[in-house]
Order: C-alpha cells, then structure tokens, then sequence
C-alpha cells in the first residue's frame, strides 16, 4: 500500500483523474490511497496567500516556504509510526530525471508526498530543508506539479501487485530481473487500408516472435 499525499494550490485538477478506472480501483482496494491537499490551508493570512515576489527582482511570484513546510509536517504526523518509509518530493525542472528505476523505489515506500510547484517556482528553502529530492519529469518546463505528479501516481501504482488486476499484466513484459522491452503491438483486423500487421506475429512461432519484439522493442531500464 503506497499513500501519496499531493500538496497543491489546484486541489480539484485532480477530481476527475481520481475517477479514472485502474487508480479508483486500486483505492478501492486499498493498494494505494490518493490525497489531494489544498496548500492554502496552511497559509495563515487572511487571504491564504502561498506566493510572494522573488527577493533580488525578477518576474513572477514564488510559492511561500512555511506554507510548504507546514503543510509537510502536518501530513508527517499524521503519519503516526515514525518509521514508516515515507519520501518526500519535490517537482522541478531542474530535478533528476523520472525515470522506471525511480518508479521501482518509490513502489516500495508507505507514502509519497509530493509537492507541487507554480508561478514562477518554490523557495529554494523547499529544496534544501523540506524535500527529499528533486525529480523532474523531462527536459521542458511546464506551469505545474500536478501533471507531474499524476505520472508519478500512474508510473508507481502500476508495479503495486494487483493494481494491473492479473500479475502478468506486467510479468509477461519483464526479460530482466525488472527492467523490460516495450515493443509494438497489433491486433486485428489483420489488414486495415492496405496496411498489414507483421507476418512473423500471425506465425505462432514463439521463438521468432520474441526476436522480432527485442529487435523492434526498446528495453526500458528497471
Ligand atoms: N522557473 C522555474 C519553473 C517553474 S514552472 C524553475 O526553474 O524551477 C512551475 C512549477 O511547475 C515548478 O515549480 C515545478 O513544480 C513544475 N514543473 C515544471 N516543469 C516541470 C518538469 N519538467 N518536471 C517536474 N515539474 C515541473
């Protein structure tokens, strides 16, 4: 059971991606819980501000630590046993690479909190005092975290046994230990304009069918 908890100023981006078949059936079971936390909730002005202009100039508004920090240490205690394995991240361009591997680790954690950025970016206080670490989802920047974190959920709560309903959804992929070829698929019909699935896959030949995945396959690192 992975909890993740995701601190955001867009709490409702995140209603409908919820409903979604596998994650709501994966809550249901109880093989992952999925929270959305308004971060303004631990803003303590009067107008629940999260954000502030950068010191030293610059466009744009930041997002506010304490804010931030508060919202962490609340989620933390409610955490109740201290040694339960809990990580807390950090979405930021400038973060190491999301990639399957990362997927794997945090698969093994009881929670995944994570912190969602927008404007213009975080205090950098957030980075070096309250997150873990810092992941970034590719190379180009987007207007916030809760994209990313929705791929981390989906990335993640597919390799949580029975997420995926029978455990061959995912074995029957895996070649190493846990890293696995994704290779192209056809189904029918057959023929479709004049556009023909590969013969070798029709040919029941078990052995060639695998040659023809790994040669037009990409192995993706686990
Ligand atoms: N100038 C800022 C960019 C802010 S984009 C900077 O260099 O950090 C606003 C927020 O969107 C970021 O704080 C981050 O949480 C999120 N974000 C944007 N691009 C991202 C990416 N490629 N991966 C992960 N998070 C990203």
């Amino acid at each position: 059971m992975v909890r993740f908890d995701i601190i955001t100023i867009f709490p409702e981006i995140f209603d409908s991606y919820l409903k979604e078949s596998i994650i709501a059936r994966a809550v249901k079971k109880g093989l992952i819980s999925v929270k959305a936390h308004n971060l303004r909730r631990w803003a303590k002005d009067r107008h629940k501000t999260a954000d502030d202009k950068p010191f030293g100039g610059g466009i744009g508004m930041l997002m506010k630590v304490e804010p931030i920090y508060k919202a962490v240490a609340a989620l933390k205690s409610k955490a109740q046993s201290a040694n339960r394995k809990t990580r807390v991240i950090l979405f930021s361009p400038r973060g190491k690479k999301f990639n399957q591997k990362t997927a794997y680790r945090f698969s093994k954690l009881d929670r995944l909190i994570m912190i969602c950025g927008r404007y213009e970016g975080v205090d950098e206080r957030v980075a070096k005092y309250v997150a873990d670490e810092e992941i970034s989802i590719g190379d180009y920047v987007l207007m916030g975290g809760e994209v990313p974190s929705m791929v981390v959920i989906e990335a993640v709560s597919r390799l949580i046994p029975g997420v995926l309903g029978k455990p061959q959804f995912l074995k029957e992929r895996i070649t190493k230990e846990k890293g696995f070829i994704e290779y192209p698929q056809y189904t029918r019909p057959e023929m479709f304009k004049g556009w023909r699935v590969p013969k070798v896959l029709l040919s029941g030949n078990h052995k060639k069918i695998e040659e023809w995945r790994k040669k037009h396959g990409k192995e993706i690192e686990g």
